[in-house]
């Protein structure tokens, strides 16, 4: 035991200090390495950059036996796992890139005891001679890293993933320990049903960016939209993302015309090339990426004043990820979403184009982004709610907050809402609410019996397109949730009981007080 720290040897801190040279833990990470001690399967729900893999590391290097790490994110385990050894950590990895004989050594190796983690993809996790190998092992844990994954209700569902479920049985004593940057409270126990955790302990840290500035801005004009906004911030980094490569190319050139210090970073580029501009754009040579969504993965960058959306992102968890890289040093960093929606009709086109499993979900999630990019209350509120996180007053630093609404009282109207949502049991649509509001009288209406309760027709004074433009407000500041699980039924929000009984009142913004989103066309490879 000779790779033991000096001092107390179950005191997490010592760890801490000695292999990453920090002197004290985050306000989470202490408590889930506790959890993670004790034995019990956990799941960690942290921001980007939040310090996840602490939360693991710490506690594979305290016990005995090996930590099997599962990553999706081949391309980088190479230097996490080289980081690691920088930091006298002895872990391995183990993937498709590499030969026969180099996974021999390291398997080799991990047998000796000498690997206290090991990286693999699911793939190779999952595989029978590997089950072999890792079976004639003393394992300590398994850390799923982007848990997400495993979730058709996430957004970046990986089928691979769903067959994690057999190391519960495989190995049924081992603890499992699952970890993400994004997951909405349904992703969350997803997670846990679908690697058959016992009674998981759940962490979930903030993901209140306090220094992150919000902003929605019209798709129009963005080239000269984003000049104005550069020439507020010379010479700092930021990144702009765009959906198609062509727009990266495009959006790259005319910047660099106007006389930036642009490049551009797509998955169609020679990997060589990729290297180089992200190198470029590390050591402030570069200082504007313009990137798709697979620019920033793993990058640990702190000084990104700014990152921009030339395009609308597909859904609020990608949103949020993307504009977690900017300001990772906790100084104020400004984000600006450009929105148009001829993006929300591209992504409907592409979605229904591939018809993936979980078209619903997906589709679903775009709406969220859409109410979100349309929205006239606090951006950061809707932001929190979406991950269960409520705030408790708006935020003061997004542009509705900076320029406010105007604004009506609209308690009575919530409480209609919430009281014919409750009348129909939590269980219908929002446009079967609407016409039980509006007191229509449509065969499934009727037929379901809904004319006879107490708050039918109570709404008939506002038009269908009114009742839908409010209900999207009161979801977004948490008055009404949308049940995906159940056909996206309404139910009662997380502010659903002060509406109706502790006097709490509701603003709303009238639907024509709201600029309407320019509709431009789209590009796309
Ligand atoms: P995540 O995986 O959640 O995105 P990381 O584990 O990569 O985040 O950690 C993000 C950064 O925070 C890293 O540079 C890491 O070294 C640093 N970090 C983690 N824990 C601490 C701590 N207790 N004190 C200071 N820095 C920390
Ligand atoms: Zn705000």
């Amino acid at each position: 035991q000779s790779a033991m720290p000096q001092g107390s040897v179950a005191d997490p801190a010592v760890y801490l200090k000695r292999y990453y040279g920090y002197d004290r833990f985050r306000p989470m990470q202490e408590a889930v390495i506790r959890s993670i001690l004790s034995g019990r399967d956990t799941v960690v729900l942290m921001p980007t950059g939040g310090g996840k893999s602490v939360c693991f590391q710490i506690p594979a290097l305290m016990q005995p036996g090996l930590c099997v790490v599962v990553s999706p994110l081949i391309a980088l385990m190479k230097d996490q796992v080289e980081a690691m050894h920088l930091n006298g950590i002895a872990a391995a990895y183990i993937n498709s890139s590499q030969g026969a004989k180099e996974i021999r050594a390291v398997e080799e190796n991990c047998r000796k005891g000498q690997i206290k983690l090991l990286y693999v993809s699911p793939e190779k996790l999952l595989s029978e001679s590997f089950y072999t190998f890792l079976n004639s092992l003393k394992l300590s844990m398994f850390a799923i890293d982007e848990a997400h994954c495993i979730s058709s209700w996430g957004h970046d569902f990986r089928p691979e993933y769903t067959q994690l479920n057999t190391l519960r049985r495989w190995f049924p004593n081992v603890p499992i320990i699952a970890l993400t940057a994004t997951a909405d409270r349904l992703t969350r126990q997803d997670i846990a049903d679908r690697l058959a955790m016992h009674d998981p302990a759940v962490f979930i840290d903030s993901f209140n960016r306090t220094n992150l500035s919000l902003q929605v801005l019209p798709g129009t004009n963005r080239i000269g939209q984003i000049a104005k906004l550069l020439s507020l911030k010379p010479d700092t980094s930021g990144i702009i993302y765009c959906l198609s490569r062509k727009s990266c190319e495009s959006v790259a050139a005319k910047l660099i015309e106007k006389g930036y210090s642009a490049a551009y970073y797509h998955a169609g580029m020679d990997p060589n090339e990729r290297a180089r501009v992200q190198e470029a754009f590390l050591r402030d040579d570069v200082r504007i990426m313009c990137a798709t969504i697979a620019f920033g993965m793993g990058i640990d960058k702190s000084n990104v004043r700014w990152v921009m959306h030339y395009n609308m992102p597909k859904n609020i968890e990608g949103y949020y990820q993307e504009i977690g890289r900017a300001g990772r040093d906790g100084l104020p960093s400004q984000t600006v979403l450009f929105y148009s929606f001829a993006d929300v009709a591209t992504y409907k086109d592409m979605l229904t184009e591939n018809n993936p499993a979980n078209l619903q979900v997906q589709l679903a999630k775009l709406e969220r982004m859409q109410q979100y990019a349309e929205a006239n209350t606090c951006r950061r509120q809707i932001l929190l709610s979406y991950f269960s996180e409520q705030l408790a007053e708006p935020c003061g630093n997004c542009d509705v907050c900076r320029n406010p609404r105007v604004t009506f009282d609209a308690t009575v109207l919530a409480q209609k809402a919430l009281s014919a949502i409750i009348r129909l049991g939590e269980r219908v649509p929002m446009n079967t609410l609407i016409d039980v509001l509006r007191g229509s009288r449509n065969y499934a209406i009727v037929s379901q019996g809904y004319d006879k309760i107490k708050t039918y027709g109570a709404g008939a004074d506002l038009k269908f397109e009114e009742w839908r433009n409010y209900l999207h407000q009161l979801i977004n500041i948490g008055v009404i949730e949308i049940a995906y699980e159940n056909h996206y039924a309404l139910r009662k929000g997380l502010l659903a009981d002060d509406v109706l009984f502790k006097g709490k009142t509701i603003s709303l913004v009238r639907p024509d007080d709201v600029p309407k989103p320019v509709v431009e066309k789209a590009t796309r490879t």
